[in-house]
């Protein structure tokens, strides 16, 4: 069934877990993924970017995702993640798909940020849709050299307060040194979470952790054997994802993890069956291994039988 963010987040929030919001670009990503909600019996977050919207529809993707919701019993909620662009989320918000928008205005300066922000949340909140907003720049710490430029991009905990009562948000991403896409880090992974401990302290509301990818060693290795060149991936390690649930993270985007599983999986499948031209037969290992990493990922945030 479909729900809103809120309801799903208030609820992990009590609970002491997070739910994963798993992002899509076709049919077989979002059946992988409801087979996993189905098997670990878990809610789940099904997002659009920006990217995934231009290259298969809002409403094809939307269609798409209410008929795999109303056929479920999981909590389904359709999130647009990283809504920058105010047109594309006040279309989302219009469109009467998603239960859940994102606003980032977290390049725009804060008082820019939160009159925006406002702005879509009393326009979302007519319609009973949530909004999650972002403070701060997501990116990784090896992006800042010293502990003042971490200060100035992380998120702040006492603007995190203001930006919260000022917007109505339901949810804050914050910035603790994760970053988009396959490359976190050059070391080890690290996070702030001392920074995060002080957000939880002083705020209310579910807050979210981006470019969570933990790139699994397994899955990497397959599309490695198989000619991907991606040696030098890493992603925030299992401990570290743990750790981050344990002081208060309820929402854990994951988007990289499925495309190396897709990857891997359209890659093995071709190199030991040349011969075969069915999509039906190449893209099927794909699903099954995006179902494998997300049942995995919701085993790991606590969200198993939640649902
Ligand atoms: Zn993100």
């Amino acid at each position: 069934m479909l729900v809103t963010l809120s309801s799903v987040l208030q609820k992990a929030k009590r609970g002491h877990y997070a739910v994963g919001a798993f992002n899509v670009n076709n049919l077989e990503m979002i059946q992988a993924i409801m087979a996993a909600a189905e098997a670990e019996k878990s809610p789940v977050i099904i997002s659009t970017s920006e990217g995934a919207i231009e290259y298969a529809g809002m409403d094809e993707l939307g269609t798409l995702v209410h008929l795999a919701a109303e056929r479920s019993k999981r909590p389904v909620v359709f999130h647009l993640d990283h809504g920058k662009d105010v047109k594309l989320v006040e279309r989302a918000i219009k469109s009467g798909w998603y239960t859940s928008v994102m606003f980032d205005g977290s390049s725009l300066p804060f008082k820019e940020n939160i009159k925006t922000t406002k702005r879509l949340v009393e326009m979302a909140h007519k319609k009973n849709i949530s909004v999650e907003a972002e403070l701060g720049a997501i990116a990784g710490m090896e992006d800042f050299v010293s502990v003042e430029a971490r200060d100035a991009h992380f998120t702040n905990p006492e603007q995190a307060v203001e930006f919260i009562a000022k917007t109505g948000c339901d949810a804050l991403a914050i910035a603790i040194g994760t970053s988009h896409g396959a490359y976190k880090f050059k070391e080890a992974s690290a996070l702030d979470f001392k920074r995060l401990q002080a957000i939880r302290k002083l705020i209310n509301i579910p807050l979210v952790l981006h470019g969570a990818s933990g790139i699994p060693a397994n899955v990497k290795k397959i599309c490695i054997d198989h000619g991907c060149k991606i040696e030098d991936a890493k992603g925030v390690s299992d401990a570290h994802i743990r750790k981050a649930v344990s002081l208060g993270i309820n929402k854990i985007n994951i988007d990289s993890d499925l495309r190396i599983a897709f990857d891997a999986g359209v890659r093995r499948f071709l190199a030991e069956n040349p011969e075969v031209i069915d999509p039906r037969k190449i893209l099927g290992p794909a699903k099954d291994l995006i179902t494998l990493v997300v049942r995995q990922k919701m085993n790991m945030f606590g969200s198993r039988g939640k649902g």
